[in-house]
């Protein structure tokens, strides 16, 4: 596409040409050029239409500085041919709807009563947040919980409306009531909302002396909250309508409600699952033993094999976390760890060398084992680990 012409060579006129060298310049290209004169003649018609877009700007005093100053630019990203004022006029609304106060800074004068799509909108509250506390039993099990939390409130005395008993708000005359007010400056209009009352349509004259004319009150609610069984640390539940009220009546915004679980004394969470570390002698790793175990809802015996080696888990099935959707439970997982005494009674000492003296005889089937794990690092094959 060829570059784009300047508007005034178009025409045929000077840079200084007058509104009417510049309309007489636009009859005689537009005559000269007109589809009906020039059938099938399509540069013709592209001659037509240049002038057309030219007189567009130049016979518009703001369009015609703006096009002095930016030259094509005003008109169009971008630069190329082929895109008409119109187009531009989009585009530099978006630039400018994008930097709003600027542009009102510049060009000021908003136009009162400038018509605003509709009237001035229920809008909904804000949300608010609060922080439930549980113990992971209560998170297994599900709860009840009150919590309080200061939110808005209509003011009784004023309805919400923040204008003083036997007074009402009276209609914004800067916006005309329609809490949105058009900016015209040049070719371009731009919405914005009401400066004078912030989009309410109506402005109180004589306020509430209740809530000084905001129209609200804060006051603290207490709300019991249902915690469903399974609920994770960091989830959240939202209580729909329990927030801020809305603006001209718009419904009230929701409470989320972050649910923070306080770490167990004995269990770790995991999904659904919960582990804990059981502490067991060597003694009682070797002979087994069986011990209870405290789960979040009553006891377990836990039996543990004789044998049972350091870092086994065992496993208690169906008595973890059910999971928040599915209601199906996890498990606990118990491991073992096994304990070395730190310090040896006379008679224990000599009981434990009698079985050191022993397992030299006699090498033990977890020592045995090791030995040969040993063994087949330095012999290059692949035998697979026998296990006792
Ligand atoms: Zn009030
Ligand atoms: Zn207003």
């Amino acid at each position: 596409m060829p570059a784009k012409r300047d508007y005034y060579e178009v025409l045929g006129v000077a840079k200084s040409a007058s509104a009417d060298e510049i309309k007489r310049a636009y009859r005689k290209a537009a005559a000269a050029n007109h589809p009906d004169r020039n059938p099938g003649d399509d540069e013709a018609v592209d001659r037509f239409k240049e002038a057309a877009e030219a007189y567009d700007v130049l016979s518009n005093d703001d369009k015609r500085q703006l096009y002095d100053r930016l030259g094509h630019d005003a008109f169009s990203r971008g630069g190329g041919g082929g895109r008409g004022p119109t187009a531009g006029f989009q585009d530099l609304e978006e630039i400018f709807g994008a930097f709003g106060g600027v542009f009102e800074g510049l060009f000021g004068g908003a136009q009162r009563g400038g018509g605003g799509r509709g009237g001035p909108r229920a809008s909904k509250g804000d949300s608010l947040r609060c922080r439930i506390q549980l113990e992971l039993k209560e998170a297994a099990f599900g709860c009840s919980k009150t919590v309080e939390v200061d939110r808005d409130e209509l003011c009784e005395d004023c309805k919400g409306s923040g204008a003083k008993a036997g007074s009402s708000p009276v209609k914004c005359d800067y916006c005309g009531g329609r809490g949105q007010v058009i900016q015209q400056q040049a070719f371009f209009r731009i919405q914005t909302t009401c400066p004078a009352c912030k989009g309410a349509g109506e402005v109180v004259r004589e306020k509430c002396g209740s809530c000084s004319g905001s129209g609200r009150k804060s006051k603290r609610a207490r709300l019991d909250v249902r915690v469903p069984a399974g609920v994770e640390d960091g989830m959240q539940l939202c209580l729909r309508g329990e927030g801020d009220p809305g603006d001209r009546g718009g419904p009230r915004g929701d409470l989320y409600c972050e649910l923070h679980i306080k770490p167990h004394p004995l269990f770790e969470r995991d999904g659904s699952n919960l582990h804990c570390t059981v502490p067991i002698s060597f003694t009682q790793a070797a002979l087994g033993t069986s011990f209870e175990i405290p789960l979040l809802d009553g006891k377990h015996v836990l039996e543990i094999p004789p044998g049972t080696q350091p870092g086994d888990v065992l496993k208690i099935a169906r008595q973890g976390m059910p999971h928040y959707q599915t209601q199906r439970k996890g498990d606990v997982l118990v491991e073992v760890q096994v304990e070395i005494p730190r310090k040896l009674g006379p008679r224990q000492e000599e009981l434990i060398r009698e079985l050191a003296e022993l397992e030299h005889k006699n090498v033990s089937s977890h020592q045995k084992s090791f030995l040969e794990k040993l063994k087949s690092l330095f012999v290059a094959s692949d035998e697979s680990e026998e296990q006792p």
